[in-house]
């Protein structure tokens, strides 16, 4: 049987997200964006309530619960303010690769850490020079001994100036492309890591990126996460869990500017009655709620086979590519809705059309999720 229903503790866990995101993340999101401030204090209450990685395993001190969890806590936290939900959401990403590939030791160490104290941690992947084409990474992984060497600039790295500890990817020798990749996990302390300018960015202005810069970094071998040419194929593993999670980001700015516009429209009056009852506003509303539910529904679909433990990375990308330009497209429908008041930073809809950018370019842009899914596509037939 096909069933849309949410289990009477999926609809408590909702409950408790709205009600954290209601009290402590809207009152402060507008002040966190304006002046690009992470409210630290807010994640350490989202970890005490269970928000925060819910997938890591009990055996580690984590909640053990499934990838639908997972998306419907995001999507609560991102009503609030995707900025606070990216920051909180990439402990997951840096959590993911170890899930996926990490040794007994690697897991007790680091998901435990997570599920034991409210600290932060980071993906590192991106470099100046690779983001799309991630195969394309020149950060220098070498063996010295029985310890890893690593040499790089990791760019764009959500959490990286608060993050105890990284997943970086890195090569043996660029030229191999995909075939030399291997993934480490760095401690923060580790001596030749630090951390580089923190970008000001035009949305998601709460969540922290900067660049990691490693300088002979020593990695012990017990921190290999990935050797070569398994690191690739881990980095991408990870994306096929992680972007229904960018769908369901999608899905609170969508809900947002939805309810948003709703209440707007039933207000304000031109030629003598609300815009609400004119025939061009109500079909941008109704199409704005057509891509939000299309997108819960991809993004269920794509965690749902997650938690099966199916193979999901085409309905991953479409949920991501779909999801991340449908927010788009309702976060500036819902400007056009407010009209003049839309432009204007006392109104929420502008920060929503502007958080709202990210989610087409992060965890593989739009483009490169239509790439997926062709590639996929095309194996089907051959
Ligand atoms: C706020 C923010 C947070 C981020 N957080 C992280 C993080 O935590 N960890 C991390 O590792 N990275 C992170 N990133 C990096 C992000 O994943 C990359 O920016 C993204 O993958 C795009 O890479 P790029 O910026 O190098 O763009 P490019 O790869 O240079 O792409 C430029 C344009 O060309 C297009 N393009 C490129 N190649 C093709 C192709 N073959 N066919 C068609 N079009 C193509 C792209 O779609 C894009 O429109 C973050 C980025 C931002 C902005």
């Amino acid at each position: 049987m096909l069933d849309f229903e949410l289990t009477e503790e999926q609809q408590a866990l909702v409950s408790t997200a709205r009600q954290f995101t209601k009290d402590r993340i809207i009152p402060i999101a507008a002040e966190c964006d304006q002046h690009s401030k992470f409210p630290v204090d807010v994640f350490k209450q989202a970890w005490e309530l269970g928000l925060v990685t819910p997938g890591i395993e009990e055996k580690y001190g984590g909640a053990g619960m499934g990838e639908i969890d997972n998306v419907l806590i995001t999507e609560e936290l991102a009503y609030g303010c995707t900025g606070i939900q990216t920051s909180i959401t990439a402990n997951t990403l840096a959590a993911t690769p170890i899930m996926i590939a990490g040794n007994e030791d690697q897991k007790k160490k680091y998901l435990g850490m997570l599920a034991r104290e409210p600290v932060f941690a980071a993906y590192a992947i991106t470099e100046p020079g690779a983001g799309s084409d991630a195969a394309g990474i020149q950060c220098r992984a070498r063996k010295v001994g029985d310890d890893w060497v690593l040499n790089g600039q990791k760019c764009f790295i959500t959490n990286a100036s608060i993050a105890s500890w990284y997943v970086v990817f890195a090569t043996t020798n660029p030229e191999g492309r995909h075939k030399n990749i291997m993934a480490f996990i760095v401690d923060r302390e580790s001596p030749g890591l630090s951390i580089g300018k923190k970008e000001d960015k035009m949305g998601q202005r709460a969540s922290d990126t900067a660049t990691v810069i490693l300088e002979d970094v020593k990695v012990p071998a017990a921190n290999v996460l990935a050797g070569e040419g398994e690191g690739f194929k881990v980095a991408m593993q990870t994306f096929d869990r992680t972007r229904p999670d960018i769908g369901a980001g999608a899905c609170g700015i969508m809900r947002r500017a939805l309810e948003e516009s709703i209440r707007y429209a039933l207000e304000r009056k031109t030629f003598g009655t609300a815009i609400a009852n004119h025939q061009a506003v109500q079909f941008m509303i109704a199409e704005m709620a057509i891509k939000y539910e299309a997108t819960r529904l991809m993004v269920h679909k794509a965690a749902w086979m997650i938690d099966k433990g199916s193979r999901n990375s085409i309905v991953a990308s479409y949920s991501k590519a779909f999801g991340a330009d449908a927010a788009m497209q309702v976060a500036t429908d819902a400007v056009q809705v407010f009209g003049g008041n839309g432009f204007m930073k006392e109104y929420p809809v502008e920060k929503l059309m502007r958080d709202a950018k990210v989610l087409q370019i992060y965890e593989g842009t739009s483009q490169v999720q239509r790439m997926v899914i062709a590639k996929n596509l095309f194996a089907m037939f051959k």
